[in-house]
C-alpha cells in the first residue's frame, strides 16, 4: 500500500520527506471485535514517531491499541480524530497513558464531541458496563478545513465533509494525498450507522469526495478493510438502497415501529448479504424516516 518506490530508495529526485530518511510511513490497523463494532483505529508509523488516527470504543481495545503502539518503540506524536462518535474517540486517554501530545480535530468535530459526550455516555455506557471508560480525553487542538499539521516527519491535511454519518466528518489525508483516513464517510462490507439522520447530506458529501479524493489510492475506512477506491460508490449505493427501503416501509410516516424497523433491517441484510452489524440499520431506520419526511415537506 505504501511500497518502496524509486524515491524511497533514494534514486532520482526525492518526492517526499520520507524518502530522505529511507522510510515510507507504515499504516498499522487495530480492528476491534464485534462488541467494539469492528471499528478500525490506525497507527501511522513514520521515521521519527507514530500518529494515531482515532481510538477504539471499549477499554480493553483501548489498552490493546496502546500495547500495539508501545510495540513499535517510537514516540506517540499526536492523535487525529475523524468524527464525533465514541467508537472513534472513547479511549484516547488509554492510548495517551498520561502522555501529553496534540489531540487534533476539526473545530466542528471538537464542538460536537464536547456537546454530546455526556448524552452518548448515558445512552451507550450502561450497555457496555465496565468496558466504557470513566472519562474521555477531548481534543486539545483544532484545525480548519484544509489545514495541515506536521507531526514529526508526518504531515496530514484535514478535509471537512460536514454532516454525513455523524454531525461532522473529517477525512485526514497523509502527505501527498495518496492515502486517506476517511472515518465513517464510507463503511466497507459492514452495515452502516444511520441514526444521525443525515443520509441526504451524506450522499452529497460522497459526490464531493469523489472529486476531492480522486488522487487517493488507499481509503482507510472506519469499519471494514482498507480499499483501493470503490468504497465511495459502494456507500452511495448502500445509502440509496437504505433510503428506498425505509421510504417504502415508512410510507410517509416520520417514525417507525420496532416491527417496521426490523423489516428495514431484513431488506438491507438481503442487500448486503452476510455483512455484520445489521442491527445498526434497525437502530437508525426511524431517524432516516424522519429525515425523509422532512425532505418531503421541504419539496
Ligand atoms: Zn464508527
Amino acid at each position: 500500500m505504501l511500497g518502496l518506490g524509486i524515491d524511497q530508495i533514494g534514486v532520482g529526485k526525492a518526492r517526499n520527506r520520507f524518502s530522505l530518511r529511507g522510510m515510507a510511513p507504515i499504516v498499522h490497523t487495530y480492528r476491534s471485535g464485534e462488541t467494539g463494532l469492528f471499528v478500525n483505529s490506525y497507527l501511522v508509523e513514520g521515521a521519527k514517531g507514530v500518529v494515531a488516527i482515532d481510538a477504539p470504543l471499549l477499554l480493553s481495545d483501548g489498552r490493546a491499541f496502546r500495547a500495539r503502539l508501545e510495540a513499535l518503540r517510537k514516540p506517540l506524536l499526536g492523535v487525529l480524530v475523524t468524527h464525533p462518535h465514541p467508537d472513534h474517540y472513547n479511549t484516547i486517554s488509554e492510548l495517551l497513558a498520561g502522555e501529553e501530545v496534540p489531540v487534533i480535530a476539526h473545530s466542528d468535530v471538537d464542538r460536537e464531541i464536547r456537546a454530546k459526550d455526556e448524552a452518548k455516555r448515558a445512552q451507550w455506557g450502561p450497555m457496555f458496563g465496565d468496558e466504557w471508560p470513566a472519562s474521555v480525553t477531548f481534543p486539545n487542538r483544532t484545525v480548519a478545513d484544509e489545514e495541515s499539521v506536521a507531526l514529526g516527519d508526518l504531515r496530514f491535511t484535514a478535509w471537512d465533509f460536514g454532516p454525513c454519518e455523524s454531525e461532522s466528518e473529517t477525512v485526514w489525508l497523509l502527505d501527498d494525498g495518496a492515502v486517506a483516513f476517511v472515518g465513517d464517510l464510507a463503511f466497507n462490507g459492514t452495515h452502516a450507522y444511520l441514526a444521525d439522520g443525515h443520509t441526504g447530506a451524506w450522499l452529497r458529501a460522497i459526490d464531493r469526495a469523489e472529486d476531492a479524493l480522486a488522487g487517493v489510492h488507499t481509503f482507510y475506512v472506519g469499519h471494514g478493510a482498507p480499499d483501493g477506491g470503490d468504497v465511495l460508490a459502494d456507500q452511495r449505493r448502500y445509502l440509496l438502497m437504505a433510503r428506498e427501503a425505509i421510504a417504502r416501509v415508512a410510507d410517509g410516516r416520520a417514525e417507525l415501529s420496532e416491527g417496521q424497523a426490523s423489516r428495514v433491517t431484513t431488506l438491507m441484510e438481503r442487500y448486503l448479504a452476510g455483512a455484520p452489524l445489521g442491527w445498526l440499520v434497525g437502530a437508525g431506520a426511524s431517524a432516516v424516516a424522519a429525515e425523509l419526511a422532512r425532505e418531503a415537506v421541504a419539496t
